[in-house]
């Protein structure tokens, strides 16, 4: 060991707050204790049932994490049932001669999730339809689709073009489409009626992320917002939050009732409204507490002077997010921390740092999305 690394190695030790690379830190997140499950007080809870309606407003009574395995159905509408289990949503359709069902998780056991829907339909399955091209949301069609080729039933699987095209990208296990929907806002039958998918950005929570809304006035879109609560920690590791809110100004513009997100609870139109109302305010605490020192350049000028000339690019990036981050967090925490996931305030935080930081010109005035409903 040389004397120089041993003199780098005190000055390290010596400085308050600091880790060594050696001994990454792991901040742990604690549940907090005094959240009040979904939105608190407001919320209503219903069933689950597997006759009556949900009625418009209400939640369903089932836990965040239900008993591994079981699933927990919920009747939405005359033909449209929530289906959930291990935190895996799918939406079901029941026509007059088969069903329709939008997603079908990797963590589904086929004749489980056959069983689940004798429970309300003796029709076959026909049809399933994608959301987006996530494993974790769709590579149990593949295991669906041999149950099914075993009865003779050939499944048909419908899916953006996007969707198709990431799917052949990653090699990534799920059932290529069998019928490819144009992206956009595309119309396609089932049993005569139609249904729209919609594909509307290149890029939000993945790069094909659709939307699918049936006759019912039931929309199915996921990994995007949680009703009564902030989002799911980095935002659902989603690729463009600017897109990821466009998405939602688009499905904000949408005609329906209910919404099946995938993993939460049943979702309304004033869910996307409080999660715009969260975004907007993250967005703002950049714009007046980071934006000014970084569009001077007097950020730079302040590490530069606060760590000598052994700085490098890498070790001022690493802390100037982590600063920055932890900033706009603190800064936001007071109006949000009474909803449940405030715990992962940070995270959203550093989705949204990322976003304005490497999508906006600091010269324009305007460093943030629109939030405004988007009709089709
Ligand atoms: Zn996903």
């Amino acid at each position: 060991m040389t004397t120089r690394y041993l003199l780098a190695l005190l000055i390290v030790m010596a400085s308050p707050g600091a880790t060594l690379a050696e001994e990454f830190s792991h901040q742990r997140i604690a549940p907090a204790p005094l959240l009040v499950p979904w939105s608190g007080t407001e919320d209503k809870f219903f069933g689950p049932s597997l006759t009556r309606q949900l009625p418009f407003g209400h939640r369903v009574a089932v836990p965040d994490f239900g008993e591994p395995g079981k699933w927990y159905v919920q009747r939405l509408t005359g033909r449209s049932y929530w289906m959930i289990c291990n935190a895996f949503a799918s939406t079901v359709y029941v026509g007059d001669e088969s069903v329709l069902i939008v997603d079908v998780s990797s963590s589904v056991n086929p004749p489980d999730m056959l069983a689940a829907l004798r429970s309300f339909t003796e029709l076959p399955v026909s049809t399933v339809v994608y959301s987006h091209p996530h494993t974790d949301h769709n590579a149990g069609a593949m295991r669906l689709q041999e149950l099914l080729a075993q009865r003779g039933v050939a499944l048909r699987i419908v899916a953006s073009k996007s969707a198709a095209r990431e799917i052949s990208i990653h090699q990534n296990n799920v059932a290529p489409p069998t019928e490819i929907v144009p992206n956009g806002r595309t119309a396609f039958s089932f049993e005569g009626r139609d249904f729209i998918l919609g594909t509307p950005v290149a890029s939000a929570h993945s790069p094909a992320d659709s939307y699918v809304l049936n006759p019912d006035g039931v929309i199915t879109y996921v990994d995007f917002n949680y009703p009564g609560r902030l989002p799911l920690a980095y935002i659902s590791s989603s690729h463009d939050i600017t897109g990821w809110v466009n998405f939602l100004r688009h499905v904000l513009g949408e005609d329906w009732d209910y919404a099946v997100l995938g993993h939460a609870n049943v979702g309304y139109k004033r869910d996307i409204r409080q999660t715009f109302a969260y975004l907007e305010d993250l967005y703002d605490a950049f714009n007046t507490l980071i934006l000014p020192d970084w569009s001077t350049g007097k950020s730079i000028g302040e590490a530069v002077q606060k760590n000598g000339p052994g700085l490098t690019a890498g070790v001022f990036w690493g802390n100037y997010v982590e600063q920055s981050t932890q900033t706009v967090a603190l800064a936001v925490h007071p109006r949000w921390k009474h909803l449940a996931h405030s715990e992962v305030i940070r995270s959203h935080a550093y989705k949204v740092f990322e976003d304005v930081f490497l999508n906006y010109n600091p010269e324009v005035q305007s460093m943030k999305p629109q939030f405004d409903p988007i009709a089709p």
